[in-house]
């Protein structure tokens, strides 16, 4: 209902309360007062009647009472009146003429008791009568002593009554004019009002109705409604600028959500009815995402990038069983890169169908949708290729075992795209500085340490081997008369000597030790963890391995060739690392010195 009738409604109620209060009211006033006057009328005309009977009896005349009473109906407004004997005048006098006894019960009671009794009959549409039956009492006191003439009675005996009946229906009337007027002026006051009100409040209380309105589609989200046209300059104004605030903000929320939902997926807009909503939970998810980006810039390797996605995944997108892989588009080799859940397909035997086809794999859609995937009955699986660079994809493959879970990892699959899409140029960079790390630290012709590795990494192994007092041995090797080779074969000849000495010393180390080249044929080896004997005993298989391998020379030449080696032990010889490679260095010298070919061990001799 409307406002304006609302309004109206409610002052209708009101006044209509309130005369309805007065009228019963004045209604109620106005019988109690005709009540009254007709009552104290009955009294004096009972009095009149009470002396006028005993001045009759007094003067001895009371034999022509019957004019008396005949001429009391001709008072006007009575229309009866009777007497009635008590029982004590019926014994000393008689019953009377007609009009002396008692007419009914009411009389008979009145008598009785002594008390007088009144009796309204009120009738809305017909007469309404008042009658009235009062006593008289015998007493001795007044002008004349009732019992001088009745003897027969005592103080306060009831000797008769007067019965007066009279009409009441002139003060009904004026009750039912009164009440009718009320009603009248009430009814006038109420069109009155609803006049006034409809003229003068009539244009701010459409104006509330249509803010009402307006601000409730508001509220839910619709900019949209606007104020429609309003009576009145004041409400015209208010209007205006409600409409121009509405029309502002829904303008710019609507640009805003459009500009900021760029930088999500494409599907994944929130699409709340309320653009207010949207904007704000765009931007929260921005946030999210730019904190997550700006963590993993500080992350030193690609593999804490995969912990801290996972974490997304657990913490925050509540999906708590998935495995992520790394394929190489040119290679076609497949990683399990971060794993919480043991992986059920045989991706890496069969391929990933997901990076293979390039599109989301969704067991809902289309069971078994996978072959590699075979102990996957029980769940749902949704396995999602993105590609990082030219070279990686990374697949993400959840299971989800229950509906509940399925229906969730649905609805974040969008998300996960998001967190990835920020976490892609840091993955590529973090991978391309670690490329240019290994390309600092590594040899291109042989793809062993290089001496800058040796030179980043001596402060790290001193400390390691100190602290758990671990041993290393150090073999400094040099081919014997390489310039030799270089100068009779050429130098392409001499390169594949240097890779055969590179590859005879990776054949004879283990995972633990560190293959260096040292110098342009000069190499380090830094055996970890080993007693003196096993050093030498190393030192002495490469040393015989290389004479025994060939040196490829595109022909058939056999190309005589040996190395010599020295050997020292860190931290036997020497607490300081780079002291034990001098050390080792002076033993090669030695070795070279006796005649080449041969291993030496370092001993404090060689320092003099
Ligand atoms: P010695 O038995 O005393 O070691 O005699 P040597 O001829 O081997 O002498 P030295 O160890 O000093 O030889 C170093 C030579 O190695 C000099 C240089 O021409 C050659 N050389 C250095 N780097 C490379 C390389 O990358 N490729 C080739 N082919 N030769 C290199
Ligand atoms: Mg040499
Ligand atoms: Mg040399």
């Amino acid at each position: 209902m409307k406002t304006k009738n609302k309004i109206i409604l409610l002052v209708i109620s009101i006044i209509s309360f309130m005369f309805i209060i007065i009228t019963v009211e004045m209604a109620y006033n106005f019988r109690a007062y005709g009540v009254k006057s007709i009552d104290d009328k009955a009294q004096a005309i009972s009095r009149t009647v009470e002396h006028s009977l005993t001045s009759l009896m007094v003067t001895g005349v009371i034999e022509d009472r019957e004019l008396f009473l005949s001429q009391l109906e001709d008072i006007p407004n009575i229309d009866d009146i009777w007497l009635s004997r008590g029982h004590k005048v019926i014994e000393m006098y008689g019953k009377g003429l007609s009009k002396e006894s008692a007419q009914d019960e009411i009389d008979l009671e009145v008598l009785r008791t002594g008390e007088a009794k009144k009796v309204i009959n009120d009738n809305l549409f017909s007469q309404s009568t008042y009658r009235i039956t009062i006593p008289y009492k015998a007493t001795r006191k007044g002008k004349i002593d009732c019992m001088s003439c009745h003897t027969n009675a005592s103080e306060g005996d009831t000797l008769g009554a007067i019965t007066i009946t009279m009409s009441i229906d002139d003060s009904k009337q004026i009750g039912i004019k009164t009440a009718s007027n009320t009603i009248l002026i009430a009814l006038i006051l109420m069109v009155l009002i609803t006049i006034i009100l409809n003229y003068i409040i009539s244009p701010f209380l459409s104006l509330f109705d249509s803010i009402k309105k307006v601000m409730n589609k508001a509220q839910q989200g619709d900019y949209s409604y606007r104020i429609k046209e309003t009576k009145g300059k004041e409400a015209k104004d208010v209007s205006l600028w409600i409409n121009g605030l509405l029309e502002k903000l829904e303008v710019t929320l609507d640009a805003i959500d459009s500009k900021i939902s760029i930088f999500l997926s494409e599907n994944q807009k929130v699409e709340d009815k309320d653009h207010l909503i949207n904007v704000k939970n765009t931007i929260e998810r921005l946030s999210d995402i730019y904190k997550f980006r700006k963590t993993i810039e500080y992350d030193e390797t690609v593999d804490e990038i995969y912990i801290r996605l996972a974490q997304i995944l657990i913490l925050k997108l509540d999906i708590s069983e998935f495995n992520f892989f790394e394929t190489n588009t040119n290679t076609g080799e497949i990683k399990n890169v971060y794993s919480n859940i043991e992986v059920l397909c045989n991706i890496f035997e069969e391929g990933c169908r997901a990076d293979k086809t390039n599109t989301a794999i969704d067991s809902t859609q289309f069971k078994n949708i996978c072959s590699a995937c075979k102990n996957c009955d029980d769940l749902n699986y949704f396995c999602i290729p993105y590609s990082i660079s030219n070279e990686i994809d990374l697949v993400i493959s959840i299971y989800a075992r229950d509906k509940v879970q399925t229906l969730k990892v649905k609805k974040m699959i969008p998300y996960i795209q998001d967190y990835v899409d920020a976490a892609k140029t840091v993955i590529v960079s973090k991978k391309l500085m670690a490329i240019l790390e290994y390309n600092a630290q590594t040899d291109a012709l042989t793809g062993l340490k290089n001496r800058k590795y040796l030179e980043d990494s001596i402060v790290k192994i001193t400390s390691q081997a100190q602290r758990t007092n671990t041993p290393y041995g150090i073999l400094l090797c040099d081919i014997d008369y390489f310039k030799m080779i270089n100068d009779t074969y050429g130098h392409d000849i001499g390169d594949n000597a240097i890779k055969v000495v590179a590859q005879t010393l990776k054949d004879n180390i283990r995972e633990s030790d560190v293959a260096v080249r040292y110098g342009g044929e000069e190499f380090m080896i830094l055996l970890y963890n080993c007693d003196e004997d096993y050093i030498l005993n190393i030192a002495e298989k490469i040393r015989i391995n290389f004479s025994k391998k060939e040196i490829p020379t595109g022909g058939k030449t056999i190309i005589m060739k040996t190395m010599s080696i020295g050997v020292s032990m860190f931290s036997k010889d020497s607490e300081d690392l780079n002291e034990c490679i001098k050390y080792a260095d002076l033993a090669l010298y030695k070795a070279k010195k006796s005649g080449r070919n041969k291993v030496i061990r370092f001993d404090r001799t060689l320092l003099k």
